[in-house]
C-alpha cells in the first residue's frame, strides 16, 4: 500500500513537471497583415516569398533580442524590413491613395515607459515606424502629421525619399483595379471590405529584462481620400503595450478597430477583468468585431511570454520565436 502511494505521489510530481511552462526569456511576434488572403490566388512562388519576408523580419529581431537588446530595438528592426519589403503595405510597396500617391501611417509604444509615439499621412520618411519611435523618444508630443512629421523625422536624421520611392507596378494595378471596380458599381457598399485592399504590418516583444514594447506600420486602405487615417497610428486601437499586461499590434479594417480601441481593449480586459492575454484578443477578435462587421486579426505578448495571434479574415501572414525555441511562420487558419 505505501508503495502504491510512493509511485502515485511519483507520477503526480511528474505530471506537474511535465505540464509546468517554461516561461520564455523573450518572445517576438510579428505580422504582415490580415485579409482576403485566398489560397486559390497564391502561387508557391508569392507563398514562399512571402514566407521568406516574414522569416527576415523574425530574424533581425530575433538576433537583437538573443543578444540581451530591447524589446524596442527589436520592434523596430523587425519593421523596418518589412516596410522595406514591397510585398506587404507599409514603406516602400505600400498601398496608393486615390490620387496614386503612397501615405503613410505608424506607431509605437514602450511598455516599459508607457511613453508613446505616432505619425501619419507622411509621404516621404522612408521608414515611417523609425519616425514614430522618435516621436516617442525625442519629442514631447505623441502624434505628428503629414508635412510637419516629415520635417521633424529629416530633423532627426531619418532619411527622406520622394513619394516615387514607395510606389511599386503591382500596388499601380491594384487601384486601378479597384478604382475601376468603383466605377462599375451603382450602389457601393461601403462596409464591404473586399472592395479596399488592405494590410499593415506590425511586431511586439517581450525582451529579457521583463519588458514590452509594440509597432505598426501601414500604407492604409487602397484608394483612400480624403487625408484618410486608419488605426495603425492611433495609440490604444492600433498599438498599444504596457509592462504590467500586454503588448498588442492589430491589423484589419481600421474603422471598426478605432470605434472599438482594439489594442487597449486587450490590456483593459486583462488588467481590469484578470482575463488571460488569449480569451481577451480572440473575445473582441471572434466575438466582439464580427457582428459589426469588423474584420480583422491582432498579434500579442503578454508580461509572462505568453503569445496569440487571432484573426476573423482568411488569412493573416504571421510568424513568432521564443527563447525556448519555438517558432513558427503560417498565412492561412492552420
Ligand atoms: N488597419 C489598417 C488601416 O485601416 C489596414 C490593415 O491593417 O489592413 O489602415
Amino acid at each position: 500500500m505505501r508503495y502504491l502511494y510512493l509511485v502515485l505521489a511519483i507520477a503526480g510530481l511528474a505530471g506537474v513537471l511535465a505540464t509546468r511552462r517554461i516561461r520564455p526569456d523573450y518572445v517576438l511576434v510579428i505580422h504582415g497583415g490580415a485579409g482576403a488572403i485566398s489560397r486559390a490566388a497564391m502561387t508557391p512562388e508569392k507563398e514562399t516569398a512571402y514566407r521568406a519576408g516574414l522569416q527576415e523580419a523574425l530574424d533581425a529581431g530575433r538576433t537583437i533580442l538573443a543578444a540581451g537588446g530591447t524589446a524596442e530595438d527589436a520592434v523596430e528592426a523587425s519593421i523596418r524590413l518589412l516596410e522595406d519589403n514591397p510585398l506587404f503595405n507599409a514603406g516602400r510597396g505600400a498601398v496608393l491613395t486615390h490620387e496614386g500617391t503612397a501615405e503613410l501611417d505608424a506607431s509605437f509604444m514602450s511598455g516599459r515607459t508607457g511613453m508613446a509615439g505616432a505619425v501619419a499621412g507622411v509621404k516621404t520618411v522612408r521608414h515611417p515606424i523609425a519616425a514614430a519611435r522618435r516621436v516617442m523618444e525625442n519629442s514631447e508630443h505623441v502624434m505628428l502629421t503629414g508635412a510637419g512629421a516629415e520635417a521633424f523625422s529629416a530633423a532627426q536624421g531619418l532619411e527622406i525619399v520622394s513619394n516615387r520611392f514607395f510606389i511599386t507596378e503591382d500596388r499601380t494595378r491594384q487601384l486601378r483595379e479597384v478604382q475601376a471596380a468603383e466605377k462599375q458599381q451603382t450602389t457601393p457598399d461601403p462596409r464591404d471590405p473586399a472592395r479596399h485592399k488592405r494590410g499593415t504590418v506590425g511586431a511586439v516583444a517581450l525582451d529579457k529584462h521583463g519588458n514590452l514594447a509594440a509597432g505598426t506600420s501601414t500604407g492604409g486602405m487602397t484608394n483612400k481620400r480624403y487625408g484618410r487615417v486608419g488605426d495603425a497610428p492611433i495609440i490604444g486601437a492600433g498599438t498599444y503595450a504596457d509592462n504590467a499586461t500586454c503588448a498588442v499590434s492589430c491589423t484589419g479594417h481600421g474603422e471598426y478597430f478605432i470605434r472599438n480601441v482594439v489594442a487597449y481593449d486587450v490590456a483593459a480586459r486583462m488588467r481590469y477583468g484578470h482575463t488571460s492575454l488569449t480569451t481577451a484578443a480572440e473575445e473582441i477578435i471572434h466575438q466582439k468585431l464580427p457582428p459589426l462587421g469588423g474584420t480583422g486579426g491582432l498579434i500579442a505578448v503578454d508580461k509572462e511570454g505568453h503569445i496569440t495571434m487571432p484573426f476573423n479574415t482568411e488569412g493573416m501572414y504571421r510568424a513568432f520565436v521564443t527563447s525556448t525555441g519555438e517558432t513558427r511562420v503560417a498565412i492561412y487558419q492552420d
